[in-house]
């Protein structure tokens, strides 16, 4: 992964590309990896940074969806649980097995939950992650020990994937670009052109670090921008009917102690029926999430003080050990692209499957779906794009094809573990130069020797990028991660060649953003009613 190299490669195309892809999060980056691994000319382009958008956002769980099990959607879980075994498989130094414990409070809900996770264990067939199973108050405990006693009856654990979005997505980048795709961050795609009939024929796009226009022809334009995918749209249609209904969720971040033992916890109905989880991450504690719709998507969405109340609130419930604002590291939003649908009345109800859409431009949008499905939508997307663009059909090779890293006893590497492969490589760079293995923080285990990786080999060009994506330190400390950031700078500067006013502009910019993930000690008081949260 080498930006200049990517530009070049963009700049120099004299013929149309196969397939030009707008946007950088799983949806396009899968589709990126599916058609250049097919052999196909692929070039995507993404505004900000790879996984700027809802890709770095999600509550990180590899699964089928319990919930949808409830919903009675038993084609989805299916497929998500093949893909959840063919992620693991794919990517074993990124995916691993979690233990979810439901803590069982009433007399029921120990065979019904019970048996539905039978089922769910089923229906994965030979993809299975570990066997659900029934627990006695004490094992509940042994896995839960912060949890509430008081009329605690048992549980019941069942396994799911866990896994680091960003870093799978970084890892995605490198498989396209391995396969052949270039691969452009910082080049949002302002217009889309037409040949004499009218149907999309290309775009054009800015270099932002140069400014130059950068214009692209293509046998097809795939509009994979997530949340933004209408505006897309719009740049071929100015009346195009929306697509998506915008749709947030928070996730507040609290430190370890909350879940010592390494198990999550599964909320199957909060107090307004639906879903939540406690799940330990990176040494830290994520619980979330909500879904409230909303009006339009942002690239740094806030959470609305009523949805912080609310996780605060429910796992205050659960939790022996006091929860409240003051513990919280950091807080990150993500905005689901929901698909609309003329009868429901909430986001919650509307389907997780994805959607391919064809305007009568020709332009293929693809969105919707799940993060642990995102294998099988460029899969779906690219069979639809090639017929579209009469390209001669080429099979799929993903379902077996490694992913960039892939190390299967990766937890070797202590916390360089989610590099896989890699990590031998950025322990290489700690031998040459010892001081970059020095933590950039102490709340914190990353290194110096990361941010020189992610500049060198991983198309870093900000401290954002660096702290929020390449690491997750902005997403686990917020704090913690703005105090990293001069030494950042300095590293990042001395690796892009970049001068002190860059790094202090850089410092300044990042610490902007940050901002965004910390919350105030004290609840600001209301104004107004506020709509209630529901949660996913
Ligand atoms: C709160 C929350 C929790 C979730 N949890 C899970 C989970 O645990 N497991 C799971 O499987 N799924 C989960 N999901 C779903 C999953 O995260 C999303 O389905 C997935 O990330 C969507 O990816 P995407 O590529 O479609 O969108 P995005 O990641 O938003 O990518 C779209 C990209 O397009 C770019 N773009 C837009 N316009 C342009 C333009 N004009 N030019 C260039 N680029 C452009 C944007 O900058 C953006 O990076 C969750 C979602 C949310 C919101």
């Amino acid at each position: 992964m080498n930006r200049a190299e990517m530009l070049d490669r963009a700049l120099a195309r004299g013929e149309p590309w196969d397939m030009v892809i707008v946007g950088g999060g799983a949806t396009g980056v899968g589709v990126a990896v599916d058609a250049a691994a097919r052999g196909y000319d692929v070039l995507l382009l993404e505004q900000c940074d790879f996984g700027k958008g809802t890709s770095s956002r999600s509550t990180k769980l590899v699964h089928g969806g319990v919930r949808y099990l409830e919903q009675g959607n038993i084609s989805l879980v299916m497929e998500a649980l093949k893909e959840r075994g063919l992620l693991r498989q794919n990517a074993p130094h990124l995916v691993s097995d979690l233990g979810f414990v439901v803590p069982n409070y009433e007399w029921w809900e120990a065979p019904f939950y019970g048996v539905g996770l039978k089922v769910y264990n089923l229906l994965a067939g030979r993809y299975g992650f570990g066997v659900s199973q029934m627990l006695s108050r004490e094992e509940t405990l042994e896995r839960l020990p912060t949890i509430k006693t008081e009329g605690l009856r048992g549980g019941v654990v069942y396994y799911d994937g866990q896994f680091d979005d960003a870093r799978l997505l970084i890892n995605l980048v490198a498989t396209a670009a391995e396969q052949g795709a270039a691969l452009l961050n910082y080049a949002p795609v302002t217009a889309v052109t037409r040949d004499a009939e009218g149907f999309v024929d290309g775009v054009v796009a800015r270099d932002l670090e140069s400014g130059r226009e950068l214009r692209a022809e293509a046998k097809v334009v795939i509009n994979a921008g997530g949340p933004f995918c209408d505006a897309v749209r719009r740049l071929a249609q100015p009346d195009a009917t929306p697509l998506i209904a915008p749709s947030q969720g928070i996730h507040l971040v609290f430190d370890g102690s909350f879940l010592p033992a390494g198990n999550a916890i599964m909320v199957p109905h909060t107090s307004d029926g639906r879903v939540m989880f406690a799940i330990p991450w990176h040494g830290h504690t994520v619980v979330g999430t909500t879904d409230t719709p909303i009006e339009q998507a942002t690239l740094e969405p806030r959470p609305f003080e009523e949805e912080i109340e609310f996780v605060l609130e429910t796992a205050g419930r659960y939790l022996r050990k006091p929860i409240s604002r003051a513990d919280v590291r950091s807080v990150f939003v993500g905005i689901r692209p929901l698909v609309r649908s003329g009868e429901a009345r909430n986001t919650s109800a509307l389907s997780r499957d994805h959607t391919i859409h064809i305007d009568a431009s020709g332009l293929l949008t693809v969105t919707g779906g799940k993060w642990t499905t995102y294998r099988n939508m460029a899969e779906d997307c690219v069979n639809q794009a090639s017929t579209l663009a009469r390209l001669p059909e080429k099979p799929c090779p993903t379902r077996n094809l490694n992913i960039h890293g892939f190390h299967r006893q990766a937890e070797k590497f202590g916390p360089l573990s989610v590099y896989g492969s890699d990590a031998l490589l950025i322990q290489d760079l700690i031998r040459a130069e010892p001081a970059l293995g020095a933590p950039l923080h102490p709340a914190l285990p990353c290194c110096g020797a990361e941010v020189v990786w992610a500049a060198r080999f991983e198309m870093a060009r900000t401290v954002e990028d660096v702290l929020a994506r390449r690491t997750r330190a902005l997403f686990l400390n917020a704090r913690a991660a703005i105090a990293m950031a001069p030494r950042v700078a300095e590293l990042l500067g001395r690796e892009l060649g970049r001068d002190q006013a860059w790094r202090d502009a850089q410092i300044a910019a990042f610490h902007e953003v940050a901002m965004g993930y910390l919350i105030t000690p004290a609840a600001p008081p209301r104004r107004g009613p506020a709509p209630p949260p529901a949660l996913a």
